[in-house]
């Protein structure tokens, strides 16, 4: 069944004239201008106000154009079918592998070099394209494909590390519980000790790649008191995901809360290099930084589509684009963006640098959310009731920034993070 994406706009064919009729006949009862327009809202502006990338180098840029085709080629022409009917494009998530798009910057033996710049540029671009996109790399690059790196053996990098990349296994990063999420620290999870390995019990919840069959980083506390990290296949017996249904945001993607009953890990799916919580913690301290390039992303597609739109609708028998209000509009949203471009190219320096901070990845995250946030609602209102129409782009990424507003610690506790460093004094709890 086509969904309302897929449609053509027949509807503004008027009764007496059919799908078939040429376009004179159609001409002879409303002539040029008394038509809505076919609108074109999927081109790519490159704004770039303040020449913020214009010194990227060939490399990164190599990388960016390879996100700028599947986007534009792969992406845009089916996504919103995808996110209306809240199924998951794999077939994609299989490209971005072969297209070597997914590795969010992490080295691994036999594929080249990858900088954070590049994998920063290769967020955004795939963010431009869908949210759900976006967040495949978030999770399977930044998040599974990291723990392993930065945690695991000579022995578990060789198996996961390169069929991660490839996207010939699919990862998952499951740290969120049911009753644990800003407070992931309190995690409850068990992974208790046996013979020849350990056995998790507990639940998790809002697990991107959790429920289809692949590999989960399961994050659990053990007789130690302190929480490690551990590999597991998703057919282990024990192993429960469930799919969340009914989401708002992120639609193109899969969720899933899962029970862990008696799960049975062997000793070598243990991550050696996962000793406490402040482990699990250096790896989301990688990501924030993603997600406020996914931001960037989400906000240059709705000040694109806005600009184009602003273009090509008619009221008042001219442009929107010639109304000041409009122009003013406009020059909000662009003002946004170069701010947030801004911002994260100089923490993405400092992180090549090695001296980004949590509480510098916790301002880039705050500001480029709530900012692409602000864009989005403002581009959503310049197109009317056009807006709201999944066909015209704007509303799939209004509600996307929602997700990602919240995922990898919510704006207020990133406000926490960066409030802890300016006062000295932590307002947790
Ligand atoms: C689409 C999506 C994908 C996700 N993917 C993953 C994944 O792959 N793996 C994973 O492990 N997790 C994942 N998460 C979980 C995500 O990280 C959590 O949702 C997030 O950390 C917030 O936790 P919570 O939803 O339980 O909200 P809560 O922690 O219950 O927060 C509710 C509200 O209270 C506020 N709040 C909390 N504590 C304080 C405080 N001390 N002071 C003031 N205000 C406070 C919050 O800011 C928020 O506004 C995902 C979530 C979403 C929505």
């Amino acid at each position: 069944m086509l969904g309302v994406a897929d449609r053509k706009p027949e509807a503004r064919i008027p009764m007496t004239m059919t799908s078939d009729s040429t376009s004179e006949e159609l001409d002879a009862v409303f002539p040029t201008g008394t038509m809505e327009p076919e609108y074109v809202l999927n081109q790519s502006l490159d704004p770039d106000p303040a020449s913020v990338f214009k010194d990227i180098d060939q490399e990164d840029r190599a990388y960016w154009d390879r996100a700028r085709h599947f986007v534009q080629d792969e992406v845009l022409p089916v996504i919103a079918g995808y996110w209306e009917r809240a199924e998951y494009p794999l077939h994609l998530v299989k490209r971005l592998g072969e297209l070597d798009l997914l590795r969010d910057g992490i080295n691994v033996d036999g594929f080249p070099a990858m900088s954070k710049t590049a994998a920063g540029l290769v967020t955004m671009e795939l963010s431009r394209g869908d949210g759900s996109i976006g967040t495949v790399v978030a999770v399977q690059g930044g998040l599974a494909l990291r723990s392993v790196a930065e945690c695991g053996s000579p022995e578990q990098h060789a198996r996961w590390l390169p069929v991660l990349s490839r996207a010939e296994e699919f990862g998952a990063f499951a740290l969120t519980e049911p009753a644990h999420g800003s407070d992931s620290v309190g995690l409850e999870t068990t992974a208790t000790a046996v013979e020849g390995g350990y056995v998790l019990n507990g639940e998790k919840k809002w697990i991107g790649n959790g429920s289809i069959g692949g590999l989960t980083v399961v994050w659990a506390r053990g007789d130690d008191g302190q929480v490690h990290g551990y590999l597991v296949p998703q057919d282990s017996p024990g192993y429960s995901p469930t799919t969340i249904e009914g989401k708002l945001s992120l639609r193109a993607i899969w969720q899933a809360h899962i029970r862990l009953e008696n799960v049975f890990v062997p000793a070598e799916n243990m991550l050696p290099g996962a000793r406490s919580f402040k482990d699990t913690a250096r790896v989301l301290l990688a990501t924030r930084l993603g997600v406020a390039w996914s931001a960037v992303g989400h906000a240059t597609a709705c000040y694109e589509t806005a600009v184009q739109y602003a273009a090509q609708r008619r009221q008042f028998g001219r442009p929107l684009a010639a109304s000041q209000i409009v122009q003013e509009r406009l020059a909000r949203m662009q003002s946004e963006l170069a701010t947030i471009q801004l911002m994260v190219m100089q923490m993405t320096k400092l992180d090549e640098a090695g001296v980004l901070t949590p509480a510098q990845a916790a301002l880039a995250k705050f500001t480029c959310t709530r900012t692409a946030r602000s864009i989005a609602s403002n581009a959503r209102d310049l197109l009317g009731g056009n807006g709201i129409l999944l066909a015209n782009r704007v509303a799939r990424h209004f509600a996307d920034i929602e997700g990602i507003h919240t995922y990898e610690g919510t704006e207020t506790v990133q406000a926490l993070i960066i409030g802890r460093s300016i006062t000295g004094i932590s307002a947790f709890a």
